[in-house]
Formats: C-alpha cells, sequence, structure tokens
C-alpha cells in the first residue's frame, strides 16, 4: 500500500511564508513541506534553520528548497509572495504590482499539473484570490483565500479582553474585505451562546454598546499600527493559515471566515470575498449565509463593491 503523505508547497519565504512554515512544524500539519522564493538564499536559510528544529518537533516531517515541479504531487500550494504594505499604504494599493507576480507565480504552478488547493494570502488578499481562481482554471471550491480569518481571530481576541472571558468562547466574524471595509457581524456576535448585546444588557454597569465600534476599529486598523511599529504583521496570519491547513489536511469540516467565491451568496456573484465557510479536504464545502441587519446588509454591499471594483482596475476581462 502507498504512504499517504500531505505535501505543501509554501511560495513566498518572507515574514509571512516562513512564520507559517515554522506554526507547520511546531503544530505537527503536514509530512512533507517545500519552500520556494525567488530569493532562494532565504528559503534555503529557512529550510537549514526549520530542519534544526526537527527533533524538537511534535511528528517528523521533511522539508526541503524545492521548485515548481514539486506542486505535482502538492495537496496545497500557499501564496504568500509578494509585496508588503509599507508604512501608510493600503491592502489595496499593492493590487498592481503583487497580481503581475501571481500571473507568473500560477502559471509555473500550473504548468506541473497542480491537481490539490491553493491557499492565497497575498494583498489584496480577495482579489489576488480571484486572480488564482481565473489564473489557474482550478475548480472555484479549490481556490481559497485567508480573507477575514486574520481579522476575525483579532475581533475574538479584543473581545475577550474586554469581557475578560476566553476568546475560545467568544465567537464573532468579520467579513467582507480583508481591509478597511471589512465589517463586523454584531447580529450573530456571542459569548458562549449569549448575544453580545444581551450580554452587555445583563452586565450594563460594566460594559455598553458603545464600546463595541471603538473595539472594531481597533480590529480594522490592527495592520496600520503593528506595521508601524515592526514593519510586518505575520505570526497572527501563519497561525490563521495553519488553522486552516489543518482544517483541509484532516478534513475537518470546519468553520472558518475565509474569502471564497460567491455564486449568489449575500447578493453577490463572481467575487471571492470574506464570509464563514465550512472547510474540507475538497476545499470551501459550503458557504454560511447569516441573516444581516439592514445596515450589516448595506456594509457588507458596499466591501464587495470594493473588491470588485479592484479586481475590475487588474482584470478588464472581469
Ligand atoms: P515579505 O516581503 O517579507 O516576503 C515576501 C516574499 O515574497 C519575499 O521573500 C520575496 O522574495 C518573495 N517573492 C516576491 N516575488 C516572488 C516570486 N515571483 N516568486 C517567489 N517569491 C517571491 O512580505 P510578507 O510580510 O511576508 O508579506 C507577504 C504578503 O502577505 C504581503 O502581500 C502582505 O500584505 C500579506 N499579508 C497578508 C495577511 C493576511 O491577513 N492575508 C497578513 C499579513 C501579510
Amino acid at each position: 500500500m502507498n504512504e499517504v503523505r500531505n505535501r505543501v508547497v509554501v511560495i513566498g519565504t518572507g515574514a509571512v511564508g516562513s512564520s507559517y512554515a515554522y506554526g507547520l512544524l511546531n503544530q505537527g500539519v503536514a509530512d512533507e513541506l517545500v519552500l520556494i522564493d525567488l530569493n532562494e538564499d532565504k528559503a534555503e536559510g529557512d529550510v537549514m534553520d526549520l530542519n534544526h528544529g526537527l527533533a524538537f518537533a511534535p511528528s517528523a516531517k521533511k522539508i526541503w528548497r524545492g521548485s515548481y515541479k514539486d506542486c505535482k504531487d502538492a495537496d496545497i500550494v500557499v501564496i504568500t509572495a509578494g509585496a508588503n504594505q509599507m508604512p501608510g499604504e493600503t491592502r489595496l494599493d499593492l493590487a498592481d504590482k503583487n497580481s503581475a507576480v501571481f500571473r507568473k507565480i500560477v502559471n509555473a504552478v500550473m504548468e506541473h499539473s497542480f491537481d490539490g488547493i491553493f491557499i492565497v494570502a497575498t494583498n489584496p488578499v480577495d482579489v489576488l484570490t480571484y486572480v488564482t481562481w481565473k489564473y489557474s482554471g482550478v475548480p472555484k471550491e479549490r481556490v481559497i483565500g485567508s480573507g477575514t480569518i486574520l481579522d476575525t481571530a483579532r475581533l475574538r481576541f479584543q473581545l475577550s479582553e474586554y469581557f475578560d472571558m476566553d476568546a475560545r468562547n467568544v465567537h464573532a466574524y468579520i467579513i467582507g474585505e480583508h481591509g478597511d471595509s471589512e465589517l463586523p457581524v454584531w447580529s450573530h456576535a456571542n459569548i458562549g451562546g449569549i448575544s453580545v448585546h444581551r450580554y452587555i444588557e445583563r452586565h450594563k454597569n460594566k460594559y455598553s454598546e458603545d464600546d463595541l465600534e471603538p473595539i472594531f476599529h481597533k480590529v480594522r486598523d490592527a495592520a496600520y499600527h503593528i506595521i508601524e511599529k515592526k514593519g510586518a504583521t505575520h505570526y497572527g496570519i501563519a497561525m490563521g493559515l495553519v488553522r486552516l491547513t489543518r482544517a483541509i489536511l484532516h478534513n475537518e469540516n470546519s468553520l472558518v471566515t475565509v474569502s471564497a467565491y460567491l455564486d449568489g451568496h449575500y447578493g453577490q456573484t463572481d467575487i471571492y470575498a470574506g464570509v464563514p465557510a465550512v472547510v474540507s479536504r475538497k476545499g470551501i464545502r459550503e458557504i454560511i449565509e447569516l441573516n444581516l441587519t439592514e445596515a450589516e446588509e448595506e456594509r457588507f454591499q458596499a466591501s464587495a463593491a470594493v473588491i470588485r471594483n479592484t479586481v475590475e482596475s487588474i482584470y478588464p476581462s472581469h
């Protein structure tokens, strides 16, 4: 019987890609890890460094600096290559340069008959996930963007701090563009099953509805603050990508907020945007359509328009 080995190829071993590789190694996700970067020394150095940690890892793994040929037998190709935001730059400002980078990368992957799942993290992620789907011709459910996975985790963290509660017991989504137009879905936010609104009402002396929007602003603007301080954000997104990878490889049917292809969902067609979705070994199994309030619905449509306009500016045949 052939041994089944899960192979993940990471393209772009900068701050995000190398943190992701480190996260995979530490959490024992995937059996084979292939690193590719334009900067071959960076990828080679990362491989050497990661291999030196194997003796301390939870499971054995084979790690090497690879080439696009290695995509042939890959289960997942994760793209974290491309330009990062400079201080003051928005994610959308990166669309032109990173879509040019993606054309080359996706073509190179597909030249080697890749037949797995793409995960995209490079910004603007919703736009580049769409571009990856178009350039690759892979079925839409097998192209997944990291979308608002990180923003959702940031929101859960901020709410857990505010309510002094374990983040794993706080449930709330950020949906829409992974960027300035994203929105919180307060109507479905809950603490252990109790809606955030009711929870606040029950503890009026301690909490206030007026604090919710400033909490969201901290989430929305988090990347700007981190980039100002240290030039890049990478640990949080790397852990989100590991979570997504595990959900796929272990066929978990887990609900995560990722950039998924909308085909009539939330009133949108032919666009990738951050929504809650069920992820399995086959990719996106199902998109969960939340009943949004009128105000949330309006904000979501405006956010989708931002993504659509950017896609149209770089991909005119859209
Ligand atoms: P970085 O500059 O540290 O790394 C980028 C890497 O890509 C570099 O090592 C570079 O050599 C490589 N690269 C560039 N062109 C390439 C090509 N054609 N083929 C192979 N490799 C190539 O940047 P970073 O901080 O790791 O950020 C990477 C991307 O991830 C950025 O677009 C950033 O905005 C994005 N990001 C996304 C999220 C999210 O939530 N989705 C969070 C943080 C960062």
